[in-house]
């Protein structure tokens, strides 16, 4: 690559501050610029649940790199509130707007790099006017939110959307003193999540004086004064609410990729290949906007995740700087503390592994994280998923007190790995009383699972 090339990245948050670090890095010359519509850049997205609450305190505020320091510390100039609105692939330009002044203006690229992130999907009926409805998607929104319990001060919470984020919402607001109500459109939280894991977590959210209602459809709002919804109204019953938090995903956010004629995959992402190449010419994508290969099955998937945003922004950058990096994939491996339990899911679900034309069964034991009669022995219950002919790791739910997550995160190792129940039989797990125990819960989970491969020669 020549001395001076112009690398754009568009998006400030997580894959957009890493993969312009990284194109710094790989080529110092280079003058690498990112940009974002909103004021802020690389800010603490992850922690936002923690920071409403207050449990997040280490510091007054989520942002991780300022624009100025981002500058300082690696090199890389910023545009803050600018929106890319089009690109011009064949010139190699691309069309930004100032959300403040309106006005556009042409810039060149040599490289450019896309990571616009995702969306939060929105109820159909659900507008901008209704001023107590908010997601989480975005410091601004974080901001709005946190101005509106200060100031409000909201008694009755509804939270829409059983996923993670809808979970972590849920304690977030009972930590404020909020009755809350949980809808969500399945019998569990999370989708396709074991039956016995599932009872686990509604147990805990009852205990916690959380009204979770499965198998909720929600319908609409009703309305007091002119913009202030005082309940949401679901196929079976009316929920009343000072505040709605909608949390029901996000999706790829394309928009300005189309206008360069970018493909999309079948889940509706940026395709890439594992370069982050995307099929046009000197453009890349990385992060939340982009399809990512599954390892185990093989298929390309929507994986919205800090971590894989951060990896493949990275790799996108080093590429776009001339280097020869790549990105082989992921396995979802996600945690998540819902009060006093830990949850980590790994790998596929049964639904997936069928649909990816395994076998699959599944096996739940229960076991204690540590020496029963120690402290803080817990009991922990592992199920999970492998294939029949082979007995190959596939996915796996660990929901517990104590060491859930670490215990989900070596599962995630093998599974990369393609490795087995076998293999996983025959791992060395520390053993010491104030530890675990002589066998560790997922090596029984793994001898229960043995005897169900049935191995074809
Ligand atoms: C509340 C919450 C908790 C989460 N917790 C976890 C967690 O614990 N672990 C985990 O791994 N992941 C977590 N995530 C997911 C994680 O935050 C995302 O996967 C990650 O932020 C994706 O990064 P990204 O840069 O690809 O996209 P985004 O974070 O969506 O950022 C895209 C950026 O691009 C900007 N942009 C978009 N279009 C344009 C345009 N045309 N012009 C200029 N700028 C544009 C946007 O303003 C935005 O700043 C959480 C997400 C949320 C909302």
């Amino acid at each position: 690559m020549k001395k001076g090339h112009r690398i754009l990245v568009v998006g400030g948050l997580a894959a957009g501050p890493s993969a312009a670090s990284k194109a710094k890095r790989i080529n110092p010359d280079a003058e690498v610029i990112l940009i974002e519509q909103s004021p802020f850049i690389s800010y603490r997205i992850c922690e936002i649940p923690y920071y409403l609450s207050g449990e997040y305190r280490d510091t007054d505020d989520l942002v991780v790199y300022s624009p100025e320091r981002l500058t300082k510390d690696k090199g890389v100039e910023v545009w803050t509130e600018t929106d890319a609105e089009k690109i011009e692939p064949e010139k190699r330009q691309i069309i930004l707007r100032s959300t403040v002044t309106g006005k556009t203006r042409t810039e060149r690229y040599d490289r450019l790099i896309i990571t616009t992130g995702s969306k939060p999907k929105k109820l159909s009926f659900a507008n901008s006017e209704h001023k107590n409805v908010f997601s989480v998607k975005s410091l601004h929104a974080a901001y709005a939110l946190r101005d509106y319990i200060h100031e409000r001060k909201p008694r009755r919470a509804v939270i829409v959307g059983g996923g993670y984020i809808g979970l972590e919402m849920t304690e977030s607001m009972k930590k404020l003193g909020c009755s809350v109500t949980l809808l969500h459109r399945h019998d569990y939280p999370f989708t396709d999540i074991e039956r016995e894991a599932g009872e686990k977590i509604v147990d805990e959210l009852e205990r916690n004086d959380i009204d979770f209602v499965p198998q909720s459809e929600v319908t609409g709002f009703e309305i007091e004064g002119r913009d202030n919804v005082s309940a949401v109204v679901t196929t079976s019953q009316t929920y009343p609410a000072d505040i709605v938090i909608c949390a029901i995903g996000v999706s790829p956010n394309t928009e300005l990729a189309l206008t360069a004629g970018i493909k999309k995959g079948l889940c509706n992402g940026i395709l890439t290949n594992s370069r982050q190449q995307t099929g046009v010419e000197h453009i890349y994508a990385a992060g939340d906007c982009c399809e990512i290969r599954n390892i185990i099955s093989g298929k390309h998937v929507l994986l919205p995740l800090a971590t894989i945003a951060s990896k493949t922004g990275w790799v996108a950058g080093e590429n776009a700087a001339g280097g020869e990096a790549t990105y082989s994939g992921a396995i979802r491996n996600v945690a998540i503390r819902i009060f006093n339990l830990e949850v980590s899911r790994v790998g596929l679900t049964m639904k997936e592994s069928h649909n990816a034309e395994f076998q699959p069964f599944t096996k739940t034991i229960t076991a204690f994280s540590r020496v029963a009669g120690m402290p803080n022995a817990e009991r922990l219950t592992v199920s999970l998923i492998a294939n029949k002919s082979d007995g190959r790791l596939l996915g796996a739910t660990l929901i517990g007190r104590d060491g859930a997550v670490q215990r989900g995160n070596i599962l995630a190792a093998l599974m990369r790995f393609g490795h087995s129940v076998d293999d996983l039989s025959n791992l060395d797990m520390m053993y010491a009383p104030p530890f675990s125990t002589l066998w560790d819960p997922i090596l029984v989970a793994a001898n229960q699972s043995i005897k169900k491969v049935e191995r074809v020669s």
